[in-house]
């Protein structure tokens, strides 16, 4: 029996090799920085999500450190048995009082935050519509909560108002909801949701709105509330989201917005009723990342990712703050070049993974570029003469 369950997972295996979507696991023996040593070889690191270079920062280092000190490794239970620590209720104190929203509610990770959301709020009957294009835990949260899904044209107005439309005709007898999902700024590919846009027509449809700040909070807005508050959309917005694991330097997602929100979700959002608390050194680290985010040192690194993307831009015309993006992608298609090239790049010493099938469509491969505040002026020449001795340009337009 085992043999020929492993002769199974051989056999699948091998397929994922000849497609290029073959995937493992690589060892960093150092913090998140600039700098990772993976594999005995020191790499200049331009795939994390640690925008403001916080995940190593002494104030979040030493926030965990004092935590666990006063309160332990472990929550020892959920939130609603005996595990809602001080900590956690002093994170979501400080994630409502920073998005300027009545509540917020912390979780284990984005991933969670987005299956207790959608499980919460949707049922049977009712309508999901998601753009094309978000991420993989929004879309397993759609399949999960029972919701009919439909999926518009990635930034598609009316391609969402068709949805928006037919959802009308679907809905009209019965009491069903119907709540649109999307991104701020899309992981994979750096651009930007037109939210005012949406909130004019969910409101016009009488849908809810839900946006994703995943690569966004800590990046835009004043004190970097994120790109809704940047654009003056944050009230129309029934359910804001995050993680606190990219640019806050630590663990966690959170979802914010009315009271009855926050209670809805206490009561509803199955992640955070069925798991343990997030441990008390996670929750610590969040809160200082959300305190750093605000203050005048998330000013200066913020202005240093501008400065470094810009950099690396110069060509691309002069943005508004609300248009710049600190992904840039480099757009190859086929998987096995995408491979080839990000190994290329290794043996220069950069490291800039490819992204691949389902992260992204298949043929649509890519190497996903990320700028950081931690990035020296000197580090983005040595990336730019590398991408240039592989003939790689970066897309001005991106
Ligand atoms: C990373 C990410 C998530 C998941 O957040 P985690 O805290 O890593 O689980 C959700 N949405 C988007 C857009 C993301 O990029």
């Amino acid at each position: 029996m085992m043999n020929d369950f492993d002769g199974e997972m051989a056999r699948r295996l091998a397929a994922l090799r000849a497609d290029g979507l073959w995937r493992e696991l690589r060892r960093v023996e150092t913090p998140q920085s600039p700098r990772l040593r993976i594999g005995g070889q020191t790499l200049l690191n331009f795939a994390s999500n640690d925008y403001l270079g916080l995940a190593n920062d002494p104030a979040v280092r030493e926030a965990a450190i004092r935590a666990v000190e006063q309160y332990g490794a472990g929550a020892g239970a959920s939130r609603l048995v005996c595990g809602s620590l001080a900590p956690h209720h002093a994170l979501d104190e400080a994630l409502a009082a920073f998005k300027g929203v009545e509540a917020a509610l912390s979780f284990s990770s984005g991933y969670a935050s987005a299956l207790g959301a959608l499980g919460a709020l949707l049922g049977r009957g009712d309508f999901v519509i998601l753009d094309q294009r978000v991420h993989a835990s929004i879309v397993d949260a759609a399949r999960l909560c029972g919701a009919k899904l439909r999926v518009f044209n990635h930034n598609d107005l009316d391609s969402l108002e068709a949805r928006l439309k037919w959802v009308r005709a679907q809905a009209s007898a019965r009491k069903a909801r119907a709540l649109v999902v999307t991104e701020s700024v899309f992981s994979m590919d750096g651009d930007h949701a037109p939210l005012r846009e949406l909130a004019a027509l969910k409101e016009r449809y009488g849908a809810w709105l839900m946006v994703d700040e995943a690569h966004a909070v800590g990046l835009y807005g004043a004190r970097g509330r994120g790109l809704a508050a940047a654009l003056g959309v944050s009230e129309r917005i029934e359910v804001q989201m995050g993680t606190l694991g990219k640019a806050m330097g630590a663990a966690g997602g959170y979802l914010c917005g009315s009271r009855a929100l926050v209670d809805c979700l206490i009561n509803r959002a199955r992640p955070f009723l069925f798991s343990t608390a997030p441990v008390p050194a996670a929750v610590a680290a969040a809160a200082a990342g959300v305190r750093l985010a605000q203050s005048r040192t998330g000013e200066e690194r913020r202005a240093r990712l501008w400065q470094n993307v810009a950099r690396l831009l110069p060509a691309a015309p002069a943005r508004a703050p609300t248009d710049r993006s600190a992904i840039i992608p480099i757009r190859i298609g086929d998987e096995a070049r995408a491979l080839a090239i990000a190994d290329a790049l290794r043996a220069r010493e950069i490291f800039l993974p490819a992204i691949r099938y389902p992260t992204v469509a298949r043929g649509a491969a890519r190497l996903r570029l990320t700028v950081t505040a931690a990035h020296t002026p000197a580090d983005l020449d040595q990336l730019q003469a590398a991408l240039d001795a592989l003939g790689l340009e970066l897309d001005p337009g991106s």
